[in-house]
């Protein structure tokens, strides 16, 4: 029997019309990068479909995998691809000539281990090669008759079978599977360009990152530290998150901006009341900064209408006012705690998230903040300090770590020693 491949459908870039190449391409190339650490692969791109197929499969190797009860290097690569973005559904395929009577015999031995477990099934044809002697019809019911003579205990449901067996004749060759699994969805990353998360210790921001990254954003993630106040640890949790969020962003550059300046500046210089506005207000036009600094188009934050006195209309206003050239990006501000959390608990993030470490947002937190904050209050307040001074030191602190997805991290240092800025790639990957 053949070997097994995988098949991808593609999801929204089908319908990209004139763009759909360059979709395609940085598709491709995401799925390529996530690959390699796994064995060769080789990943082609037809009608909408992409097919993987494994080159270097070493058959002993993986039956002596199989036997032990770990995952063959195909098993590995299938769950690989349930995170690529770009993709509607994934299944597992064997192929084989384009013949009915080849077709019906791999069906019946690649399906074998599902047909003795179903009660009920049906086959469902389709045949892009309209050179295919058969319709799809006849090819179903062929099929169909086949099985059925080797399975005798199977009887056709077409309503709500146990088992659809699908057969699809493409140029290449002659496909069969079973059901399909549902696939991350979304665009390809990068292919929106790129985007600067704030990323917190808290549940909220990672499923931000996300969702952004599977609008096709790749996505830099930068965490307000404020040494000795929060520590190692709870900057090691943020990490851990952004490795997570990686899982399905593929690499995500890491800023670690050192705070703990800015927030005593806050404590002794400003009105109690306004210090969490305040601080927020940095965080976003230091964001803003390392943004541009690294060729990014957005910021990304975790907000989500009404959570916590600063998400009202009025504080979400009083930070998009700082941000003077990128848009920020909220794609939780409709969304309930329960649905974000059900994000997190999907994304694998839930367990880290709720890991108890302080965030430097509590960090002489006042007890009455103000939650209708005017713009010219906070202007007085701020005029009070050297606002530009205080987000170009904060910038000049701020250490880069590269977390390149399946890889060991790479601390590149602070960036004021850091000569050019790590450039914009077009790929998920630099
Ligand atoms: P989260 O669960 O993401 O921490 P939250 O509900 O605790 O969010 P806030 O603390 O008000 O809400 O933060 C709102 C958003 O501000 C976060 O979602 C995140 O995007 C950003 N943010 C908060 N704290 C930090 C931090 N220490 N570093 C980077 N971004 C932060
Ligand atoms: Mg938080």
């Amino acid at each position: 029997m053949s070997q097994e491949l995988i098949l991808l459908k593609c999801g929204e870039i089908a319908l990209k019309g004139l763009n759909r190449r360059s979709f395609e391409s940085i598709l491709l190339a995401n799925l390529r990068h996530r690959l390699r650490r796994i064995g060769k692969f080789s990943c082609q791109i037809l009608q909408s479909t992409v097919t993987v197929d494994c080159l270097d499969p070493d058959a002993d190797g993986d039956e002596q995998t199989r036997l032990l009860g770990l995952p063959t290097k195909m098993d590995r690569a299938y769950d690989e691809c349930l995170r690529v973005f770009g993709f509607v559904s994934a299944v597992r395929a064997k192929g084989c000539e384009k013949e009915p009577e080849a077709i019906c015999r791999l069906a019946a031995d690649y399906l074998a281990p599902q047909l003795r477990a179903a009660k009920t099934f049906k086959v469902e044809s389709k045949r892009a090669d309209k050179s295919f002697p058969l319709t799809s019809p006849e090819l179903s019911s062929l099929v169909g008759g086949y099985l059925h003579k080797r399975f005798p205990h199977l009887s056709v449901n077409v309503k709500h079978p146990d088992l659809t067996v699908r057969v699809e004749v493409r140029d290449r060759a002659a496909f069969v599977h079973g059901d399909a699994d549902p696939a991350a969805g979304g665009l390809p990353v990068s292919s929106s360009g790129r985007g600067t998360l704030m990323l917190s210790g808290g549940i909220d921001s990672p499923v931000a990152g996300y969702l952004m990254a599977r609008r096709g954003l790749r996505i830099d993630a930068v965490h307000f530290h404020s040494f000795p106040y929060t520590g190692e640890r709870a900057r090691q949790k943020v990490e851990d998150l952004a490795r997570i969020v990686g899982r399905y962003a593929g690499d995500v550059d890491f800023y670690v901006v050192p705070f703990t300046h800015v927030q005593e500046t806050l404590r002794d210089c400003c009105s109690p009341e306004y210090f969490t506005i305040l601080t927020r207000r940095f965080m976003v036009r230091i964001t803003e900064a390392l943004a541009l600094r690294a060729g990014s188009g957005c910021l990304i934050t975790g907000e989500s209408l009404g959570q916590v006195a600063s998400q009202t209309l009025d504080g979400l206003r009083a930070t998009d006012g700082v941000a003077e050239r990128l848009p920020i990006l909220r794609p939780l501000i409709g969304l309930d705690k329960e649905d974000i959390v059900a994000y997190s608990r999907k994304i694998g993030a839930f367990e880290t998230s709720i890991e108890p470490y302080e965030d430097c947002c509590a960090l002489f937190a006042p007890k009455h903040p103000k939650t209708k904050p005017k713009e010219e209050e906070l202007l007085e307040e701020e005029a009070k300090l050297d606002v530009a001074a205080l987000v170009e030191d904060a910038v000049a602190g701020t250490v880069l770590t590269l977390l390149r997805y399946g890889k060991e991290k790479t601390v590149v240092g602070a960036l004021s020693d850091v000569s050019s800025p790590d450039s914009a790639s077009p790929r998920e990957s630099v």
